[in-house]
């Protein structure tokens, strides 16, 4: 009051996300699921987890999907049954925030990296070539900020060495590579529903995916106490870990809604891009199906610099992520040079992007984008 603000940037913060807003458009159908399932009486494993898990197997195309209680979850009851006998080690990336490394580490197995492409920032077949060693049963591909990779050609190297595929797709869900959806390359994809994913629950939640009957078989007895049959234990690695039925209401609601909201991230994204031409930030292009831009992402060596710069005109960023995995004090890794992940974690920040952003925020972002200098 008062105040008037020459050039009145700052009118309008731009947030890195807003669940509030998909809230609002979903109220409705969230709250008919949400009186549903009281109604049902049904809490774990009722008649809409069952639902939702033959739902996302047709959309995927894959033989089964199991639901899980977190991505990170997904990925360590993948990992127990997809390893091989008298393997140990597992091979993935570095620069993808560590659910791999934990979801390793918590099986009783030992991480190994291969380094990120400085294209994508995803692994590629001759990043992993390069890292592969008689010790490794399997490799998870993390299809980071929503990039499924050249997948086909990994596989088929992988497979020829019987080592397993594990596609990490928390952050991909619903990218496609020639007409085949993520999760159904490999031989088991896993997801997260954490609430701020692409497919977002309105809690925890993840699924496993798989076209195999015996990992079908395997990983629906590691998520429930490794039970053969109620209250019969057959193997020793199992827990618990089951999608709540509320989240599996939720995400019926959701499902429908997945490609129209990705392509609407993507375009959003590829604004960006543009704003970007010229400038100091290279931002990673979402320029097709195969990348669902679950993040934008920015890359630059002046990351501190541009991020204040973008804040005073009321644009909030992000890390994703700030450490690599093998520089985590917690995970006590050792010394190793990954090149790409290092270069990656001092150069990458996050823009907003979200379906629900407006035109006019999203103009904002680019006008701030177009003045860096
Ligand atoms: C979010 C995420 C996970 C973990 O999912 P949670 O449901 O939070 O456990 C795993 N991998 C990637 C790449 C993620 O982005």
């Amino acid at each position: 009051m008062g105040i008037i603000l020459k050039n009145d940037s700052r009118e309008r913060h731009v947030p890195i996300n807003d669940l509030s807003r998909g809230i609002a458009r979903d109220r409705i159908i969230l709250e008919k699921a949400f009186a549903e399932t009281l109604n049902s009486g049904y809490f774990v494993m009722g008649p809409k987890s069952m639902e939702f898990e033959k739902a996302f197997a047709e959309y995927l195309g894959v033989e089964s999907v199991l639901g899980v209680a977190s991505g990170t979850d997904a990925l360590e009851i993948a990992v127990k049954a997809v390893m091989p006998e008298g393997k140990n080690s597992i091979l993935t990336v570095a620069n993808a925030g560590g659910y791999s490394t934990t979801a390793i580490n918590r099986s009783g197995y030992k991480a190994k990296y291969a380094d990120n492409d400085s294209d994508t920032q995803c692994l590629t077949l001759s990043t992993i070539i390069d890292s592969l060693d008689n010790s490794v049963g399997a490799v998870i591909l993390t299809h980071l900020y929503g990039n499924l990779t050249d997948i086909v050609p990994i596989v088929e190297y992988c497979h020829e060495r019987e080592i397993r595929v594990i596609e990490d797709c928390a952050q991909a869900v619903g990218a496609v590579r020639g007409g085949r959806y993520s999760g159904s390359f490999g031989d088991v994809g896993t997801f997260s529903f954490y609430p701020t994913k692409n497919l977002g629950a309105l809690g925890d939640g993840g699924a496993v995916a798989t076209n195999s009957p015996a990992l079908a078989q395997k990983m629906s007895q590691l998520r429930q106490y490794g039970w053969s049959q109620k209250y019969h234990v057959d193997i020793s690695s199992g827990t618990n870990s089951r999608l709540d039925e509320l989240q599996a209401a939720f995400l019926l609601c959701r499902l429908p809604q997945v490609d129209n909201l990705n392509s609407r991230r993507r375009e959003i994204l590829e604004s960006y891009r543009t704003a970007s031409q010229g400038g100091p930030v290279r931002i990673l292009p979402a320029d097709g199906s195969h990348h669902v831009a679950h993040l934008a992402i920015g890359m630059t060596d002046r990351r501190d610099e541009v991020r204040s710069a973008l804040l005073a005109q009321g644009i909030a960023t992000d890390v994703h992520y700030p450490v690599p995995d093998h520089m985590q004090l917690g995970f006590s890794v050792g010394q190793m040079l990954l090149e790409g992940a290092e270069t990656a974690a001092r150069q990458v920040f996050s823009l907003p992007c979200f379906p629900e952003l407006t035109d006019a925020e999203v103009e904002q972002v680019c006008t701030a984008i177009k003045s860096l200098a």
